[in-house]
C-alpha cells in the first residue's frame, strides 16, 4: 500500500475526534474503526460506557487488553495525525499537559472499581 503519508490525513475533517470536535491527539482506535482521542477516551469511553460513543459497540475486554499490552494509541494513525497538523498537535499537547494530571488521577481512582466488577 503506497499511498502518501501527507494525503490520507490532510483533510483535517478525517482526523478530527468525534468527541471533543479537535484533532485527534493520540488517537486509540477502536475495533469498530472509530478512532477518538486518548483523552477522550480515557474519560468517557473508558470511565462511562466502555462502548464506542458512535456506534455503541462495546469495547471493555478489547480496551482492558489493550491498556494491558500498553496499545491503546494507534501509533501510526497518530504519527500522520501528527505529520498532517503538527502546529494543531503541538497546541493541543500543551493543553492537555495542563488537565492531564487531573484525568490520570480519576481513572485510577475509578479503575479499581471497574476492575473489581469484571
Ligand atoms: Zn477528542
Ligand atoms: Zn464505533
Amino acid at each position: 500500500m503506497v499511498v502518501p503519508k501527507e494525503r490520507i490525513y490532510g483533510d483535517l475533517e478525517e482526523a478530527r475526534c468525534p468527541v471533543c470536535s479537535e484533532i485527534l491527539l493520540e488517537p486509540v482506535t477502536m475495533p469498530c474503526g472509530h478512532s477518538v482521542c486518548l483523552h477522550c477516551f480515557q474519560r468517557t469511553v473508558k470511565l462511562i460506557s466502555l462502548c464506542c460513543p458512535l456506534c455503541r459497540l462495546r469495547v471493555s475486554s478489547w480496551a482492558r487488553r489493550q491498556s494491558r499490552e500498553k496499545s491503546l494509541v494507534n501509533t501510526d494513525l497518530w504519527e500522520l495525525v501528527r505529520l498532517s497538523h503538527p502546529e494543531r498537535c503541538r497546541r493541543r499537547l500543551e493543553q492537555r499537559d495542563r488537565e492531564f494530571e487531573i484525568i490520570i488521577y480519576a481513572s485510577r481512582k475509578r479503575s479499581m472499581t471497574v476492575s473489581q466488577l469484571q
